[in-house]
């Protein structure tokens, strides 16, 4: 069986690529080989996704996924964005995160937003292929559902009336910013 290495710590980008992964592929996961994070010092999604692919491929002869991904809110000038992850470490939690964000938002009109997410796929031979992928929505206004993770309690999607976190996982996983992401690179390199 061909094998990939899914290129992050964080177990619901895990478990979501691998789904959209095919069958055929054994994934494998940095934790299972002990292998370290990466540190993030690029300025956008774009970047950071290739480095964690770059940095994986140190460790492995078979192909690899990164993934780079956050949320992003117009009124908050696109913050979390590439902090996202470092928001909640930062504020103890996801829980407080998302009520900091709930309150910065009170009385706000405005509650765009958008998750994005940046897919870079490097195989053996070290040819690299590097994908960005968006949905658009709203913050609601208060953390709804206990499916999913990271920031899904806040996040309504466009044209649906629930949070990612209400959802079915297997209906976010077939339209989230991974997804539209994962389509792409599908298409790009057509072997996924
Ligand atoms: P990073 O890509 O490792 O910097 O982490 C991205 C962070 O963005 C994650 O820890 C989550 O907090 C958040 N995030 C990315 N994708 C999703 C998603 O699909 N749902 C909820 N939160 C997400």
């Amino acid at each position: 069986m061909k094998k990939i290495l899914i290129g992050t710590h964080n177990q619901g980008k895990f478990k979501e690529l691998a789904y959209l992964l095919a069958k055929r592929y054994r994934k494998i996961s940095p934790k299972s080989l002990k292998l370290p994070s990466p540190k993030e010092t690029g300025k956008t999604f774009l970047s950071n996704s290739k480095l964690k692919a770059k940095f994986f491929s140190k460790f492995v002869d078979y192909s690899i996924i990164s993934d780079d991904s956050g949320l992003c809110i117009k009124s908050l000038g696109n913050k979390p964005g590439i902090h996202s992850a470092r928001w909640a470490k930062k504020y103890g939690g996801f829980k407080k995160a998302m009520r900091l964000i709930l309150k910065k938002l009170k009385g706000q009109k405005n509650r765009s937003a958008f998750f994005i997410c940046s897919l870079t796929y490097i195989n053996p031979s070290g040819k690299t292929v590097s994908v960005v992928g968006k949905i658009a929505g709203k913050i609601s206004d208060e953390m709804l559902g206990n499916n999913g993770f990271g920031y899904d309690p806040i996040f309504v999607p466009l044209k649906e009336k629930i949070t990612f976190g209400q959802m079915k996982k297997s209906k976010k996983i077939n339209m989230d910013h991974r997804h539209i992401a994962f389509q792409k690179l599908k298409k790009k390199t057509k072997i996924l």
